[in-house]
């Protein structure tokens, strides 16, 4: 696998400060793949202050030229779609058919769509006597998470350059040779010189540094709940903008009316894809007490066959941290009707997929986030019931329900307390915003309400 052994700062490739590095291991045969810089506090500071010095340049761009630009960048990353992919399968271990299904196709259409986003958009509007300006927040400080490494980076960088912004990227140490990529796209599409900047390494040095930078206008994160509490914690005392795109625990409530199979069967689909790293999953199926039986015996029959289709997870850390959910749900009583703690291949970091029938609302494994291919199935006497567990956790990021038609759904879905919710499995928009309620985050990503998250305003009154 192509590394470089050097952050992208200032429009070049540049050695980093210390020697220390990042090691990447391909996560389905647990061999080393490549080794990056693991930036310190130094080459946030000498990124942040390229960024700094690039932005009144790209600032005052005509929207017309960052349009330009990001056409351009689209085009390099639909250039290298092979080598995305096979990077991302590479160091997050998803087969190569996910990997450019979802995880090059889904960035390249959000790049697309901020490419036109910056043309079309009104960076002015007039408000009575009164015109506005959406102008840039300034140097944005953008930490990833690995799960959707290239999506999670375009869902920042992209909107973030279409507003005016500069930027400094911290990606997950599991994942920055795709960060790489991106930044070599970045390059190529003729961005200027410290308008993006790329610092590869470990969150609590390179993030924890990158979060505090008094240079930094807007600190925008995507990760744990955990993480995203320190650093709203850190921009809070700052004063500083933040948004967090932070965990999920979704619910997938579907309601007697139901088309059955088909919402069992998209639901279990849609928690074993990326296996189960999807912050925006389904992990909780609500089904109505005269159908759970039947709802059982589908969801674990349609598990079985993702036995060898998923890919592993992305590290040993989270295998351990997956495998101790699923044996807290059988200590808390609940009933393994498919998959289980073990491990089903002799090398790589691989889960079974996992199905929990007779799971209470009060269990662990109906409360956490376990970012893993677990589905818990939980039972409902009626829809207020379905509605006080499905808005029973600290989350609010995701969600689905399925009626007999869509009406009913929606009327269900209004009172659902959380920011995504697919009716009757209701496609994928990449220009529909993307955000949680509660615990779940601040902020949106994705469309003109990404957009407006790097843009702040000024009135002028005449
Ligand atoms: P994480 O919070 O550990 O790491 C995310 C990023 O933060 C990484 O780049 C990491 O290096 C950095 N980081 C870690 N500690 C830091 C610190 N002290 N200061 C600054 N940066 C720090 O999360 P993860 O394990 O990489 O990802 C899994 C979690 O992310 C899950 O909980 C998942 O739900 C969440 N997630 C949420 C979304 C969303 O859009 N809501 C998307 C993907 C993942």
């Amino acid at each position: 696998m192509k590394a470089h052994d050097a952050l992208y700062i200032d429009g070049a490739w540049r050695p980093a400060a210390d020697r220390d590095v990042i090691e990447v291991v391909n996560p389905a045969d647990e061999q080393v793949i490549g080794r990056v810089p693991a930036g310190g506090a130094l080459d946030v500071d000498t990124a942040v202050r390229a960024a700094r010095a690039a932005l009144p340049g790209w600032a005052a761009t005509p929207p017309a030229e960052r349009a330009a630009r990001l056409t351009a960048l689209h085009g390099a990353l639909v250039a290298r779609k092979d080598e995305i992919a096979g990077t991302v399968t590479a160091e997050l271990g998803s087969p190569l058919k996910f990997s450019e299904a979802v995880h090059t196709s889904m960035p390249i259409a959000v790049a697309a769509s901020y490419a036109e986003l910056a043309a079309t958009h009104a960076f002015e509007e007039k408000v009575g006597n009164s015109t506005v300006l959406h102008e840039p927040v300034g140097v944005v400080g953008a930490i990833t998470p690995w799960n959707y490494p290239l999506h999670q980076i375009v869902a920042k960088a992209a909107p973030a350059l279409a507003a005016g912004c500069t930027i400094v990227l911290k990606p997950a140490e599991d994942t920055p040779l795709t960060a790489q990529l991106f930044a070599e796209a970045v390059h190529e599409a003729g961005v200027p010189a410290g308008v993006f900047n790329l610092v590869t390494g470990v969150g609590p040095v390179a993030g924890q540094a990158l979060a505090e930078h008094p240079g930094v206008d807007l600190v925008s994160f995507t990760g744990s709940t955990a993480v995203g509490r320190q650093i709203g914690a850190v921009a809070g005392a700052a004063v500083k903008k933040v948004a967090l795109e932070l965990g999920g625990k979704s619910a997938n409530v579907i309601l007697p009316g139901a088309d059955l199979a088909r919402a069992v069967n998209v639901g279990v689909a849609n928690v074993m894809a990326n296996s189960g790293q999807t912050c925006s999953a389904w992990t909780r199926m609500l089904v109505h007490r005269d159908q759970y039986a039947e709802a059982v015996e589908l969801a674990a029959t349609a598990a079985a066959k993702y036995a060898d289709r998923i890919g592993p997870l992305v590290s040993a850390r989270q295998q351990e941290r997956v495998r101790g959910y699923i044996d807290k749900g059988v200590a808390e009583g609940a009933r393994l009707v498919a998959g289980g703690p073990g491990t089903p291949h002799e090398r790589g970091y691989f889960v079974s997929p996992t199905v929990f029938a007779d799971v209470t609302p009060d269990m662990t494994i109906t409360q956490e986030e376990i970012f893993g291919p677990v589905l818990t199935i939980l039972r409902y006497e009626d829809e207020a019931d379905a509605l006080r567990i499905a808005n029973g956790t600290v989350y609010g990021l995701a969600g689905a329900v399925w009626a007999a038609g869509e009406e009913e759904a929606v009327a269900f879905a209004r009172r659902m307390d959380t920011g995504q919710v697919d009716i009757n499995g209701g496609r994928f928009n990449p220009l529909a915003p993307f955000g949680g309620y509660k615990q779940s985050g601040v902020g949106r990503e994705l469309g003109s309400h990404g957009l407006a998250e790097y843009l702040q305003t000024k009135s002028l009154q005449f």
